[in-house]
């Protein structure tokens, strides 16, 4: 599912008319929401979430009743993913660096070339040259606020 994500996420971003035609819709939430996981295009949704599912489905061989609980997991997580919220005690954010502070630097302008890993690990993006590694950053109105980490050379 990640290796399919990430390629396919990847070329949409490369790729101007897909990305101006297709993912751009996903992208128009500058500030994700839990709502807003899987606001795209319905051939993005053919593309990336269907096709990468049957995919899935197929290759791992798994059966009906592990695909129930795979692809509940995956939209659970997707949607934890867009949901903007740092809430202590999410297991989601303990187990995995894939999380909604990784995929908010991906809905940033200057994220937009990086963090394409989804949804569960980071492995494609740190093997490929495109992590953006981020620190949270306590805000004075609040919460956090996911900033990316400036590298010193
Ligand atoms: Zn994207
Ligand atoms: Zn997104």
């Amino acid at each position: 599912m990640d290796t399919w994500q990430y390629f396919i996420h990847r070329y949409m971003h490369i790729n101007k008319f897909l990305y101006r035609h297709i993912h751009s819709k996903h992208h128009s939430l500058v500030v994700p929401y839990a709502y807003g996981a899987l606001y795209n295009h319905p051939l993005e949704g053919l593309l990336l979430d269907t096709m990468g599912g049957a995919l899935s489905f197929l290759i791992s061989s798994m059966t009906p009743r592990t695909a129930i609980f795979f692809f509940s997991f995956a939209t659970i997580k997707t949607v934890d993913d867009h949901c903007g919220l740092w809430l202590p005690g999410n297991l989601l954010h303990v187990f995995f660096n894939n999380n909604c502070a990784y995929h908010d630097i991906h809905h940033q302008l200057y994220g937009n070339k990086y963090n394409f890993s989804q949804p569960f690990f980071v492995t494609w993006d740190k093997f490929l040259g495109t992590h953006m590694p981020y620190s949270l950053v306590k805000r004075k109105e609040g919460g956090y606020e996911a900033q990316p980490i400036k590298k010193i050379d």
